[in-house]
């Protein structure tokens, strides 16, 4: 299974650490250049009256997103669905796929040559290109946000049904 990371609602605090330091782990770009068009993490805070957490890419095993690109823009690779960069034309099939809002399109203003603007599709990538663990991890004040292993999951699972198996032995049906 994919790994993915995945917010606790009850611990986070809405203070947006986690999206600045996704951007600061994505750009070049130091904190005092960021405006708000370049302002563009890869995890979004849902902040309501009740609840604050950030939303991100849950890596789905059979993504839609990649599922309805033409342009094979989005792939599996590893244990993780990420982007090939370059590929995106930015048709939107995969933002209408998404069933999280968990990818957004990037438009990057380029002033040579023919060729005026490019775009890219954003998600969380799980900060791949770095060592450890995701920078939204790291910074997290409260410690909110949590690195699912696809492959514990898988574990957990089986341990569930050995116990379930267990339990079931002296139920009257297996006599
Ligand atoms: S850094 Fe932690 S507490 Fe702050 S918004 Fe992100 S998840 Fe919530
Ligand atoms: S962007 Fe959305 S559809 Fe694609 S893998 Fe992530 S959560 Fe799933």
């Amino acid at each position: 299974m994919n790994d993915f990371v995945i917010a606790d609602p009850e611990k986070c605090i809405g203070c947006r650490t986690c999206e600045v330091a996704c951007v600061m782990a994505h750009g070049n770009q130091s904190l005092e250049s960021l405006t708000v068009e370049t302002f563009s993490p890869r995890l979004k805070l849902v902040k309501t009256i009740n609840i604050s957490m950030p939303i991100q890419c849950r890596h789905c095993e059979d993504a839609p997103c990649a599922r309805v690109c033409t342009e094979h823009a989005i792939q599996q690779s590893g244990s993780s669905v990420q982007v090939i960069a370059g590929k995106c034309v930015g048709c939107k099939a995969c933002l209408m796929a998404c069933p999280y809002g968990a990818i957004d399109l990037v438009i990057k203003r380029v002033t040579d040559g023919e060729h005026s603007t490019a775009v890219d599709a954003v998600k969380c990538d799980l900060c791949q290109s770095t060592q450890g663990e995701p920078a939204c991890i790291k910074v997290c004040p409260t410690k909110a946000l949590y690195l699912i292993d696809g492959a514990k999951i898988a574990e957990r699972l089986q341990n569930k049904r050995k116990r379930a198996a267990g339990s079931a032995a002296g139920m009257p049906g297996s006599l």
